[in-house]
């Protein structure tokens, strides 16, 4: 079926490159983007359009670090380091998810969040439960969430929900056979190395070769968290060789953080593929520092934005973006590396995480549409009337829930 969906559109078809179409057309075949025109072309004349009027049609976001089970303790033990806080909260919240009803309660409320948000795309971790996390990649599905979702492996420091090994690869492989969702697939995901024995690692490693899996985990997110690791692997010279040394380090493993990644960690992740996740929210709360995002960039590592719930308090993705800003113009003033700017930003918030799960960037010809709807006429009035690119600007810096209209997701609109 032949669509146009007609309005302001603005994306970020490369990194930082910003395009706009004032009143202009979008043309969908089945949910497909086919093309974008200034004027209709005379042989669509006759398709259905829906007439967006004066509102804002972008891209919508993709979370590509968050932890689900977390969401009932957002905003809380914030003034805590990372070690303390996973103790105190986070070990804690995640063993209720024994709770298949309680499960069902905060999943759904997160994934209808999450899609009223913009967010259309997550990589996100479960718990170590295993029916919850089926429950959490239904309710995903039903909201029109698209990405991945891992069970959590954690065999050791792990308190309240701490698996025994052989279960937590039998559990693994159980959540693996019954994960049969069209946009909701599995990534693997040991919590981070201290949370994993060796004998947890190596078989996870060879579970991701056998099933042609992604993985996704944490690094360098914080410096007693590194010197842990180097207490715990001896051998290895730097953070990311532990999960090198078990065949977890290949294209397309999401690391979340990377803060203190130093050029010989984030050569290793150029030439191996691996892919930071940026998560600025949480780097501050937690205190644990800015990541070196315009480094990572520079040295050709591939970089998407997360909202690490918990430890980021932010879900709404356009909020992160803002932070993602904020945290690189205190770097810029400490370092002298230039700050992100907005459309580079916002395409590290929506493009590539889109990129990663298969999609296209922005709204590229050939893709399945991930589109928000933002109607910021409900915003403080302007002192004068505004160019497309500044109202953008402004929409990625004021926009909340009561702004997004519409959500389409992997082309259906499921919102609106
Ligand atoms: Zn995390």
């Amino acid at each position: 079926m032949t669509e146009i969906l007609k309005g302001n559109l603005v994306h970020t078809p490369s990194f930082g490159r910003l395009e706009t179409l004032p009143g202009g057309f979008l043309l969908l075949e089945d949910g497909v983007v086919r093309g974008l025109y200034r004027s209709l072309p005379r042989e669509y004349a006759a398709c259905p359009v829906t007439d967006w009027g004066e509102a804002l049609i972008l891209p919508s976001f993709a979370d590509m670090h968050l932890h689900a089970p977390q969401y009932p303790m957002l905003g809380m033990g914030m003034d805590l380091p990372l070690l303390d806080w996973l103790n105190a909260y986070t070990f804690r919240t995640e063993a209720r998810f024994t709770d298949a009803a309680y499960a069902r309660r905060v999943y759904r409320q997160l994934a209808e969040d999450l899609i009223s948000s913009g967010t259309t795309r997550v990589a996100m971790f479960s718990s170590c439960h295993t029916d919850a996390t089926l429950i959490l990649m239904e309710e995903l599905e039903r909201a029109g969430v698209t990405g991945y979702v891992g069970r959590v492996n954690m065999d050791r420091n792990s308190g309240a929900v701490q698996e025994e090994t052989e279960a937590s690869l039998s559990e693994t492989r159980r959540w693996l056979d019954a994960c049969r969702f069209p946009h909701v697939r599995p990534i693997l995901t040991p919590r981070f190395t201290p949370s994993c024995t060796d004998e947890l690692m190596a078989a996870l490693g060879e579970l991701a070769r056998e099933r042609d899996l992604p993985v996704q985990s944490h690094l360098s997110e914080n410096s007693g968290e590194i010197a842990w690791v180097r207490e715990l692997h001896p051998d290895c010279g730097q953070y990311w060789e532990t999960y090198a040394k078990y065949g977890l380090w290949k294209p397309g493993t999401l690391m979340a953080h990377c803060v203190h990644s130093d050029s010989r960690e984030r050569q290793a992740m150029a030439d191996a593929g691996v892919w930071a996740v940026h998560c600025a929210a949480s780097n501050v709360n937690l205190c644990s520092g800015t990541a070196p995002v315009r480094r990572l960039l520079d040295q050709g590592v591939q970089v998407a934005l997360g909202s690490d719930i918990a430890g980021g308090d932010l879900l709404a993705m356009n909020k992160a973006v803002v932070m993602a800003i904020r945290a690189s113009k205190l770097r810029q003033m400490e370092t002298g590396e230039p700050f992100l700017t907005v459309p580079e930003a916002f395409y590290l918030g929506s493009a590539a995480g889109c990129r990663y799960c298969g999609g296209g960037a922005g709204f590229e010809t050939g893709y399945p549409l991930h589109a928000i709807v933002v109607d910021d006429a409900a915003m403080p009035e302007p002192a004068r009337s505004l160019e497309l690119a500044e109202r953008f600007e402004r929409a990625v810096y004021l926009m909340d829930k009561r702004h997004i209209r519409a959500v389409y997701s992997e082309g259906r609109r499921v919102l609106g």
